[in-house]
């Protein structure tokens, strides 16, 4: 069912808005291209909104009362926002969730080698890509590297204009018969996802000397040796940073859209919130790439401990008071939807996909195969959430994740549901999802926005 494009309904002032969120926008994806780097950037901005730290809380036995604002930082990859209601935090609140991780290639531990001549980067990547689309592009090096004595050194290479950029080769097609005969899962195969990082030779004639020239590069600029990669998370992202796309400027290019298209405006519809009466709270958590695994993804107690760390210091000390907190909460799982692509009609059913412009989506079952690993939301609390989005004039859509039987995809709805609160995915339609430039539609931002409010406010 088309309601029409979001386009339609601005005013002169909706434009500016729309236009002030946006260019905001693009600035976060410049500077949060990794899950660290997203962490950091949303707790600068929660600081400047007010929000303090939980762990000071805890270490002074302060009291929490309605009104405060509390950040929780986990392992600086994940972060929970929570603002307190008025009303009592057991009768649940309203939490957005979205994920600040996005598929590319990182480092194996023992990360550097040379091969005739080259030096490179061994690779092994992470989420869901296409491996063709990622060789032959400017590539950044983000990350940390901690050494033995616990000192962290931010690595932040190729972003800078005049800053160097690695990149993995392809073979020119005079010589691809072969390679082009291969299905496209394997014309590029995973060993080969490995960047040339130099190509200079120490001046003393040695073993490796071209490897030994970038190490002691390494060693003299960041202070930096071969077996420091043992203990070091770096990604390498596309280089460069968000655009205006289309002559029209109407939609927005960029790396790492999945998921900070959501973490972004759900990050920003919470920081608007001067008052509440529920308790809300927004989960920016990582690893949803890859199965929302290990202590910083969503799977982790970390959001749980938090709840039973504020209950405690507002004095909700009975022992079921985090279950009922949970149990009567309400979530958005704010993740993206793969929209309809006219290029690939055959892999969409086009009255059931998202659309470009008509706002933010909600998505009532994701999964394959029959709904295998779906979350599905209750008609009873969607039907609650259109009253909201109409009243506040909120462009949505419903939609499934392409056609039935064609894939499918998951997200952080069914680990929150597990509590037994009312959970839907609800998030930004994007263009050419897991490839290193993701496209999204700036009326579709800033529906997202608006929507998120409207649900932090009125749910
Ligand atoms: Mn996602
Ligand atoms: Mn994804």
């Amino acid at each position: 069912m088309d309601k029409g494009s979001a386009w339609e309904k601005y005013t002169e002032k909706d434009i500016e808005k729309l236009n002030n969120i946006c260019n905001d926008y693009k600035k976060f994806l410049t500077v949060a291209k990794t899950e660290r780097e997203a962490t950091k950037e949303i707790i600068r901005r929660a600081e400047e909104k007010g929000y303090k730290n939980l762990e000071d809380y805890i270490k002074n036995n302060i009291k929490i009362t309605p009104g405060d604002k509390i950040y929780v930082n986990n392992k600086g990859k994940a972060v929970a926002l929570f603002h307190i209601g008025t009303r009592p935090v057991t009768e649940g609140m309203n939490i957005l969730g979205a994920h600040i991780d996005s598929p590319r290639i990182d480092l194996k531990a023992n990360a550097i080698y040379e091969s005739d001549g080259f030096a490179y980067f061994d690779t092994h990547y992470y989420g869901g890509i296409k491996k063709y689309q990622w060789v032959t592009l400017p590539l950044a090096i983000h990350g940390v590297v901690i050494k033995k004595d616990g000192t962290k050194i931010d690595l932040n290479i190729g972003e800078e204009e005049s800053d160097p950029v690695i990149g993995i080769t392809d073979l020119l097609p005079h010589l691809a018969g072969e390679q082009m005969k291969q299905e496209a899962s394997k014309i590029i195969e995973g060993e080969k996802l490995d960047p040339i990082i130099g190509n200079k030779p120490l001046a003393t004639e040695e073993k490796e000397s071209v490897k030994n020239n970038i190490l002691l590069l390494l060693k003299e600029k960041y202070n930096i040796v071969e077996e420091d990669f043992h203990s070091a998370e770096i990604e390498l992202v596309p280089a460069g940073s968000a655009k205006d796309f289309g002559l029209d400027r109407s939609m927005i290019i960029s790396y790492g859209q999945d998921d900070r298209a959501c973490a972004y405006t759900s990050l920003e519809a919470f920081l608007e919130i001067d008052q509440t009466e529920k308790t809300l709270s927004c989960i920016l958590v990582d690893k949803e790439e890859i199965g929302s695994v290990g202590a910083t993804g969503m799977q982790s107690h970390f959001f749980d401990n938090a709840i039973a760390e504020i209950c405690l210091l507002m004095g909700e000390s009975s022992p079921v008071a985090v279950r009922r907190v949970l149990n009567h909460s309400k979530m958005l799982s704010s993740d993206v939807n793969a929209t309809y692509d006219p290029l690939y009609k055959s892999a969409m059913d086009k009255r059931n996909a998202s659309q470009f412009t008509r706002g933010v989506v909600y998505c009532k079952y994701t999964g394959s195969r029959g709904k295998s690993g779906s979350n599905d939301a209750n008609a009873e609390y969607i039907a609650e959430l259109r009253k909201v989005m109409d009243d506040a004039n909120v462009s949505f859509q419903l939609s499934e994740l392409g056609k039935v039987d064609m894939g499918g995809g998951g997200t952080i709805a069914y680990m929150l549901a597990k509590y037994n609160m009312d959970v839907i995915d609800c998030g930004v339609g994007v263009l050419s999802m897991h490839a290193p430039w993701e496209v999204t539609s700036k009326a579709d931002i800033y529906e997202a926005y608006r929507g998120y409010i409207a649900f932090l406010k009125n749910i």
